[in-house]
């Protein structure tokens, strides 16, 4: 009995999220639940950008490149995280941005298997995907077809495709609900007709594990910005399965992806490996908070992280509807078939995020009428879900959504 006394009321052991959510800057009052869209900015990186600024760039102005090792900045960045996705470091090239990685790979994928001619994807997909795809396909000018289905359909649309296969691009992780592909299965599937895949982790990197050489992936790209905080418009990165890295053939053939930039020679030679990736010169001031951004990964399992994530979501699916029951909840139930966010649809979405967020619980809209909320265990815990439940019963429950200033729309939303 004194044992089991003494027990509870001993100080409560610091946990790694207790120390991870002091690695961030978050304004007082606000409860952010959109790290999923754009990452908080994190303490290490304001420091990194002062140094790069200030001591590099403005001290070392050209000496950077060697004295800084600005030059081996992406391969950095890449080796930090490689193994949140389930890749070795030397798969993995950083810089540009999600959308024009997806160009090189998908152009990759569709160059390593000539004569077939559709490109499979999601219906829902994120927008830019389906629209790089046209767009590639259209400068290709070879006949090449983008065929969308629903994700209920896409294991028939897989099989019925058949031989006609050339890349299956999918978004590991719905941008809109949440909802996962399982992506050894799909792998597997397309992959027995003999065609590629391109998985997009925009939604995936550093909210769940994901594991592309186990998965046995073909291609894959992602985001800096969103899970992994490395600031707006920060560096995306490329997966190129090792197998597949020394036949591809780059379209977007930059000096910085040749394998002796600095020779200057006159016709272009891919560099070894995913270097080939690379196109231009790299973003400096940006790599350099992307890599302070990392550092708060240092000792956190990803693991952990998606435990974590699961019982936060759960509260809060919980607690919203036991609160909110105008709010239909659109991401699935079963915790292994989502992501790291919860979206709920109410037909004035829109309006309500708006009422939420001058509130201080920001989280986004995405249309028609989807309120999207990411969990990000790093600086979200169970109070930040209850305070957010709070405020978001409040406005259903005295419509406080019902006001013009809040259906005003903003260009981002
Ligand atoms: C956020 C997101 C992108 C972003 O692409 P950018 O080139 O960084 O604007 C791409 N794909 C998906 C699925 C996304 O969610």
């Amino acid at each position: 009995m004194a044992s089991d006394l003494s027990h509870s009321q001993a100080p409560q052991a610091e946990t790694v999220f207790d120390r991870t959510r002091k690695l961030f800057h978050m304004p007082e009052g606000v409860i952010y639940l959109d790290g999923n869209s754009l990452g908080p900015m994190p303490l290490a990186a304001t420091d990194a950008l002062q140094r790069a600024a200030k001591d590099e760039w403005a001290g070392m102005l050209i000496r950077g490149w060697n004295d800084a090792d600005w030059i081996g900045l992406p391969e950095r960045v890449a080796a930090r995280i490689a193994p949140l996705i389930g890749a070795d470091p030397a798969s993995v090239m950083v810089g540009d941005t999600t959308s024009v990685n997806l160009f090189k790979v998908l152009s990759a994928a569709l160059a390593a298997r000539p004569g077939r001619k559709v490109i499979l994807s999601d219906s829902g997909n994120f927008p830019t995907d389906l629209y790089i795809a046209q767009g590639l396909i259209g400068a290709l000018g070879q006949g090449h077809e983008l065929r969308t289905v629903s994700h209920a359909e896409m294991e028939a649309a897989v099989d019925a495709a058949g031989q006609d296969l050339a890349v299956l691009m999918l978004t590991h992780t719905d941008y809109r609900t949440g909802e996962l592909y399982d992506m050894a299965a799909m792998t597997a599937r397309a992959q027995g007709l003999g065609a590629l895949t391109v998985w997009d982790l925009a939604h995936s990197a550093g909210a769940l594990p994901v594991e592309l050489d186990a998965c046995n992936a073909d291609f894959a790209i992602g985001c800096g910005y969103k899970y992994l905080n490395g600031g707006p418009g920060a560096p995306a990165f490329v997966y190129i399965a090792p197998r597949l890295q020394e036949s591809v053939a780059p379209a977007l053939s930059g000096w910085m992806g040749h394998a002796a930039p600095f020779a200057f020679e006159h016709d272009y030679r891919p560099s070894a490996g995913v270097g080939r990736m690379r196109v231009g010169t790299p973003p400096i001031l940006a790599l350099s908070a992307l890599e302070a951004a990392l550092e708060a990964w240092e000792g956190v399992s990803i693991h952990e992280v998606r435990a974590k994530s699961i019982a936060l979501c759960e509260l809060f699916i919980e607690l919203v509807e036991a609160r909110c029951p105008e709010l239909e909840l659109v991401t699935p139930r079963e915790a292994e078939r989502r992501g790291s966010q919860v979206s709920f649809r109410f037909h004035e979405g829109y309006a309500a995020m708006q009422a939420l967020i001058a509130r201080g619980v920001i989280g986004d809209f995405r249309a028609p009428d989807v309120m999207r909320f990411g969990f990000t265990p790093l600086y979200i815990g169970e109070a930040e879900v209850r305070g957010a439940v709070d405020i978001l019963g409040e406005i259903m429950d005295k419509r406080l959504w019902d006001n013009e200033i809040y259906r005003k729309k903003a260009k981002v939303t």
